[in-house]
């Protein structure tokens, strides 16, 4: 169910049709518009008494909802959502394309600050690195945990970077909350529906990707449960989906992205690089997502990726990658976006440590 104000409805008649909600033992959403708020209720087992809603003062409708995922829907919120972070104007789902871009992995200071600086300098305004990693292999470097965070957060100081990174549990998540501007919630744990609840207390934007073999809905659904806690700020990823082809480490379902728009307000990137699996293939893989409508991207990037701890193969050079910005810079003019054009060439503002991998093999 879902209700729609007036445009001219005041504050406090928004706030008495969510007390009513309340009373009704329902829970409210408010999400206010360019034009008017809706009240999404969530809580309901069968159809809510509309006429219990109706007729309150500033209620301009009372719409039943049939799809099975309503928050997320653009019944409920027909403009984009814009996702914004606290101390910055950088965005996602605004005019401003997002450029996400790290290391698979946080290795050491050395590594994550070599990386940071180059990919700020080529327009990135987000530093990625999962401090802890979702491995296939349990032998494989699994993440430096809350020491990695310290490395993001130092980065971010560096060089005025906001920071996205990985929580896997519910432990790792409230490390996570605390350090970083954006929890990413990997796509191995996109229907873990616990963690889903949790992130949607979280006080930070979520990045949402998308399963190996979830569908549009269940992607959909998995952003239902973040936002029915509470937490309002996803932003969609398609990574790549597992099918039959064996040319790429997974497929860049491309479709998704204007599939999704139709459905949802909420923001949707692209991840060239865990769909490619291979360097080559990134930079035409990115180019597609931002040529199809998605509102950024997220992508791999490492200065040494023949010894990088995990995904060295899909990593590009800081040079591919500032090259691929440039590609990507002259098809946002041609689909109505722009990209971050740093001032000033990016330096660490604090002095650096001494080089050195923390964490062995
Ligand atoms: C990652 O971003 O490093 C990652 C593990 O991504 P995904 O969950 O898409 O595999
Ligand atoms: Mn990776």
């Amino acid at each position: 169910m879902l209700v729609l104000m007036n445009v001219n409805a005041t504050e406090e008649q928004t706030q008495t049709v969510c007390k009513r909600v309340e009373e009704l033992g329902y829970r409210p959403h408010p999400l206010p518009g360019a034009t008017r708020c809706a009240i999404g209720i969530t809580g309901n087992k069968g159809a809510v008494e509309a006429d219990a809603l109706s007729q309150l003062p500033g209620v301009a409708e009372v719409i039943a909802v049939t799809k099975p995922y309503k928050l997320v829907s653009r019944d409920m919120k027909s403009e984009d959502t814009v996702v914004r972070f606290n101390g910055s104007d950088a965005t996602v789902g605004g005019t401003e394309l997002a450029l996400m871009a790290g290391p698979c992995s946080v290795e050491s200071r050395d590594q994550l600050f070599r990386v940071a600086e180059s990919v700020a300098n080529a327009g990135a305004r987000f530093l990625r690195g999962g401090a802890f990693k979702p491995r296939t292999s349990p032998y494989a470097f699994q993440g430096m945990a809350e020491e990695g965070l310290q490395l993001m957060a130092a980065a971010r100081e560096a060089f005025g970077l906001l920071i996205v990174t990985e929580a896997v549990d519910h432990e790792s998540l409230a490390l996570v909350e605390q350090y970083a501007d954006m929890v990413q919630i990997g796509a191995r744990n996109m229907q873990n529906f616990a963690l889903l609840k949790l992130a949607g207390r979280a006080g930070k934007p979520v990045l949402l990707k998308r399963g190996i073999s979830a569908t549009l809905d269940e992607l959909l659904m998995a952003a239902e449960y973040v936002m029915s806690e509470g937490n309002y700020n996803v932003v969609l990823c398609e990574r790549g989906i597992r099918t039959f082809c064996d040319h790429a480490r997974n497929t860049l379902d491309v479709s998704i992205v204007p599939a999704a728009k139709k459905l949802t307000h909420l923001p949707i990137i692209v991840d060239p690089s865990h769909a490619a699996g291979k360097r080559d293939m990134v930079a035409p893989l990115a180019r597609a997502g931002i040529a199809v409508g998605a509102d950024g991207m997220i992508v791999e990037v490492h200065c040494d990726p023949d010894h990088a701890l995990s995904d060295g193969a899909q990593s590009l050079y800081p040079d591919q990658f500032a090259a691929m910005v440039g590609d990507l810079r002259r098809i946002a003019e041609i689909v109505g976006r722009t990209l971050y054009e740093p001032q000033t060439k990016q330096q660490p503002q604090k002095k650096q440590q001494p080089a050195g991998a923390v964490v062995a093999k």
